[in-house]
């Protein structure tokens, strides 16, 4: 097969829009295989990536990590997929050999490299996979759903199921659940047979969060008050998607005993950590990171029993990756928005 040049939205550097140019995409290595995609999610961090927040960005680079579609070529190394496969990606490439990647908690290797950051990422047709980072994607699982597979739902249930431990009848309180993250969030926590709280500063949105699932919606600044006066105790579970503007009122939301996870910060300003409250009501705050191969198999079936759809807003060409990005900053968008490739 010849080498590919295609067109890829490309960062040359930090705070300014992103150019479309041609690329050449590289012959793949002996452990790796060449995905077409069909489209791609795109993601928060995406933008958080072009305002600087990872300082391991190495600049010019294709951004993009919400990666499924079908194995076009594979290197000779590669045993357990074939070409013709449909496959979701990792967001990240894990070592395969540390204590975390060993034990199944390959979401915290220190020696990951996340696409999109450290390597090219997903804003093109074709993209090279190692084979350590796929996940086989099941009959009947819509092509969105594949693709923000390992990114949202994925580490989603990462969040609220493996650290939050949410059980079924337990209260969850979704900050930001407007979100690409959000509505998603609401979907899973259904699925587990939670009873959902979805918190929104933008009230248009409240009438989709319920068509979505959930059960009610606060939206006032004060919303603590109101997730008190609906669950009498406070919730189980808090999702902690937003960062400063909703995180101490997030925390006062707990009951005793209650999980804070913590999957998303939209400031990097410190925020007020009221110690008295944690240790008085014995609540946890936990931080969750992306995803394992695990959580994304699971995420994949939810997906094919028709319990958990990709919300998407719309679905936009390359060319308008830059107004996309204005749409999420300005909270336009309800759900993810695509990139067609
Ligand atoms: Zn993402
Ligand atoms: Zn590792």
């Amino acid at each position: 097969m010849q080498s590919h040049i295609m067109k890829a939205a490309v960062l040359y550097e930090l705070n300014k829009p992103l150019e479309v140019k041609e690329v050449e995409q590289p012959e793949i290595l002996p452990n790796e295989v060449l995905v077409e995609q069909d489209s791609t999610g795109i993601c928060y961090r995406d933008i958080l990536t072009q305002k600087g927040f990872f300082p391991r960005v190495s600049l010019p680079i294709v951004p993009g990590h919400e990666i499924s579609g079908r194995i076009v070529k594979k290197g000779d190394d590669v045993r357990g997929f074939n070409v013709g496969d449909r496959v979701s990606s990792l967001i990240y490439v894990p070592c395969g050999k540390c204590e975390f990647c060993l034990s199944g908690s390959e979401n915290l290797c220190p020696y990951k490299k996340t696409f999109g950051e450290m390597m090219n990422g997903a804003y093109e047709k074709y993209i090279n996979i190692p084979e350590i980072s796929l996940v086989k994607v099941p009959d009947g699982v819509p092509a969105p759903d594949a693709s923000i597979a390992a990114c949202v739902t994925g580490m989603i249930i990462h969040a609220i199921s493996r650290l939050g431990k949410l059980q079924q009848g337990q209260n969850i309180l979704i900050t930001g659940a407007g979100g690409g993250v959000g509505t998603h969030a609401i979907q899973v926590a259904k699925a587990l047979g939670a009873h959902v709280i979805a918190e929104t500063s933008s009230p248009w949105k409240s009438e989709q969060l319920y068509h979505l699932g959930a059960d009610h919606v606060v939206t006032g600044k004060e919303f603590n008050k109101e997730v008190k006066d609906l669950t009498g105790d406070g919730v189980h579970v808090v999702l902690e998607s937003v960062g400063l503007p909703t995180f101490e009122r997030a925390l006062r939301s707990l009951r005793v005993g209650g999980r804070m996870i913590v999957i998303g910060n939209v400031d990097p300003t410190a925020v007020p950590l009221p110690l008295g409250l944690i240790i008085l009501k014995g609540n946890t705050i936990k931080g969750s990171i992306s995803s394992t191969k695990e959580d994304v198999s699971k995420a994949l079936e939810l997906n094919k029993a028709g319990k958990v759809h990709s919300v998407v807003y719309k679905t936009v060409s390359l060319s308008e990756v830059n107004e996309a990005y204005d749409d999420m900053l300005a909270k336009r968008s309800v759900g993810r928005i695509m990139l067609k490739l």
